[in-house]
């Protein structure tokens, strides 16, 4: 990867500020992209943010998603009559690829009548095959909801075990894996281990974690939740020497870095990188921006899908 000067990337900031005011382009980034991406998006937040954000709040033509592809999938989703265009395609999300339209069908055939939920990190294909969609701000809530809705004890939820088991150990439902394994590498990666390091180096600090973490990572902190949901942790709980480990992609403890600069965060690990979000560069963002017209950074939902995949979408946006 090539180094480059402060200045150079300012250079290329004020390159991409330009071109987006001039070509009727939104900029939506999400918090595991770099700091420096993050600074010229007009929204940075977490899927369902984001989501809402792509729903509501985007006046412009174009929406240029820096994030990976479910995301802007469902960007487009929500969008039918914008162009979203990514700046690198092959930004894909590993823990989405552990559940397709196909196997989820398999399951449907063997629970009838058991509720499906499906995680927003699952590709468009799967959504459309789903009762609803959640983020990992809202699973429980929206778990609980179609339950009762269901009348149902159990639930069918995938792709992340990890996520499964934190909504298992927060209700009294059922919840049955689908698939039996599934998981993002950059949260599943970090160990007990890795946490009570960054306790040992840090015995001060309160600890958040994403749901999508380990249980014995999970068990280790004092709170667990969303990026949104830590950010506002952050925001509003200061531990009282103001010390925080954030067991998260790197990306997001950056941001909070940023805007509470009278606080302490630390990493849990380094380790904590998303390769697959790291695809996106400011280079890419402006090659996007000077070849806007070109079609083949358009993430195109098919219809058929983008209709079904919609519903279960807008049903979890009524339950959040
Ligand atoms: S951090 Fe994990 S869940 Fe998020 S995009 Fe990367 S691989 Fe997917």
């Amino acid at each position: 990867m090539m180094i480059q000067t402060n200045q150079e990337i300012q250079e290329i900031q004020k390159l991409i500020l330009n071109l987006k005011k001039e070509k009727d382009v939104t900029i939506l980034a999400h918090y595991y992209q770099t700091l420096e991406i993050q600074e010229i998006a007009d929204f940075v937040g977490d899927s369902l943010e984001l989501s809402k954000i792509a729903r509501d709040h985007t006046n412009t033509k174009n929406i240029i998603f820096a994030g990976v592809l479910f995301m802007a999938e469902t960007a487009s989703i929500l969008n039918p009559v914008k162009r979203v265009l990514m700046p690198d395609k092959q930004a894909g999300c590993p823990l989405a690829s552990f559940l397709n339209g196909d196997t989820l069908k398999i399951y449907k055939d063997k629970y009838p009548g058991v509720p499906v939920v499906v995680y927003v990190n699952s590709t468009a294909e799967t959504k459309a095959e789903a009762d609803v969609v959640c983020t990992s701000s809202n699973a429980i809530k929206v778990i609980q909801g179609i339950q009762k809705e269901y009348n149902s004890k159990k639930v069918l939820f995938g792709p992340d075990k990890n996520l499964a088991d934190h909504v298992r150990l927060n209700t009294n439902i059922e919840i049955i894996n689908l698939p039996d394994v599934g998981f993002c590498y950059v949260h599943n990666d970090i160990n007990k281990s890795d946490a009570i390091r960054a306790k040992n180096d840090y015995p001060n600090a309160a600890v958040a974690v994403h749901p999508e973490c380990k249980r014995e990572v999970r068990k280790l902190a004092d709170f667990i939740g969303s990026t949104k949901g830590m950010y506002d942790y952050v925001k509003e709980n200061p531990s009282i020497v103001n010390e925080f480990i954030i067991g998260t992609e790197i990306g997001f403890v950056q941001r909070l870095q940023k805007d509470f600069p009278n606080n302490k965060i630390y990493p849990m690990t380094e380790n904590f990188i998303c390769k697959d979000m790291k695809r996106t560069n400011l280079k890419k963002i402006l090659n996007l921006l000077n070849n806007l017209d070109n079609d083949n950074n358009i993430v195109n939902v098919p219809n058929s899908i983008s209709v079904k995949a919609r519903i279960s979408l807008e049903k979890m946006l009524k339950y959040s």
